[in-house]
């Protein structure tokens, strides 16, 4: 499909129907291996210069949510910087050969987050590259399925708090020296923060404290210039969800118990991010961006 085809659909109907087959990788998993791949907007996402010159560091930036984020960077004329784990190298090379299509920089920094020292190391190396940072995207997160509360083991909290908020808080202050007025930082949370499932509460706990810590970092630095806000997805196809993010079983209905009956593709969250970078949402401040296919939310 073609950007232009896309003005008048119908967005119940922007993607087809599909039932996922059951399918499952070890975490963080590979986009390229998933049946059907989700779309990242390559072939659709349109840029109009709204963040022409701006330079961009995004965590978990080889795939789904982040990836798709990076390529609508690019094409508004950012340069960007990619965090990911080191397995998802091939993921990673992807996007930055659509980053590099549309004209602009990608720097590559594998990094495992859930080591304190990978947030400061990838912040500087991501400076340097770039010749700086005024937008910073904070969306690495791990999800990993559980079923019952009494097995959800010390280890896999920690890992998960580790990865989703603690690290968020570490690559944060690393970047907030560079930060200058006009700056932006835009943090996945999740509508697990408002509406947690069972299977998932350590996850669902962790985008519960993202989106509360995104709106009191907001007050701190508004008056600095720089705007902190948070997008907060619903069911949104990406490896997450094979990867160990969902029992097996569930994937075929995946999305489906939404308003527009299906689940969302990464690009659709796109615009978002690229809305709460622009200047053009100078007084959006602290604000979370609900894009879930219609699901109620605060
Ligand atoms: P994804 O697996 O494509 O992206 C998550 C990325 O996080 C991975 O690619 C990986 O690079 C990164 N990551 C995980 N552990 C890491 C670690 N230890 N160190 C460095 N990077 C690490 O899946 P996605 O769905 O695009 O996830 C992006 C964000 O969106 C996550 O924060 C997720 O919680 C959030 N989210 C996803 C959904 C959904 O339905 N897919 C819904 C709400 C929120
Ligand atoms: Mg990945």
């Amino acid at each position: 499909m073609t950007h232009d085809q896309l003005t008048f659909i119908d967005p119940a109907h922007r993607y087809p129907a599909t039932s996922a087959p059951e399918q499952s990788q070890p975490e963080p998993g590979l986009e390229s291996e998933m049946i059907p791949t989700p779309d990242i907007g390559a072939e659709t996402y349109r840029g109009t210069g709204r963040l022409k010159g701006r330079r961009a560091l995004i965590t978990g930036g080889d795939s789904g949510i982040g990836a798709a984020v990076a390529v609508a960077f690019a094409r508004e004329g950012a340069d960007v910087a990619i965090n990911y784990l080191p397995s998802e190298e091939e993921d990673a090379r992807h996007v930055a050969e659509i980053i590099e299509t549309a004209g602009r920089t990608a720097v590559l920094l594998p990094g495992d987050l859930s080591e304190p020292e990978t947030a400061s190391r990838i912040v500087e190396e991501a400076v340097d590259r770039l010749g700086g940072l005024d937008a910073l995207v904070n969306n690495a997160g791990r999800q990993i399925a559980v079923e019952g509360f009494a097995n959800v083991t010390d280890e896999q909290r920690h890992e998960t708090f580790e990865t989703n908020i603690h690290a968020m808080f570490r690559v944060t202050q690393a970047a907030l020296p560079h930060l200058e007025p006009g700056s932006t930082i835009v943090n996945t949370t999740s509508i697990q923060a408002y509406d947690p499932s069972p299977h998932i509460m350590d996850y669902a706990a962790t985008k519960a404290a993202i989106n509360n810590f995104s709106k009191a970092l907001a007050q701190e630095l508004a008056p600095e210039g720089i705007r902190v806000n948070a997008v907060a997805p619903g069911p949104i196809w990406t490896v997450l969800q094979p990867a160990q993010g969902q029992p097996v079983e569930a994937l075929p209905e995946f999305g489906k118990n939404t308003p527009l009956g299906r689940a969302g593709q990464p690009t659709e969250l796109a615009p978002a991010y690229v809305f709460l970078t622009s200047p053009e949402s100078s007084y959006v401040v602290g604000s979370t961006i609900h894009v879930n296919g219609g699901q109620t939310s605060p």
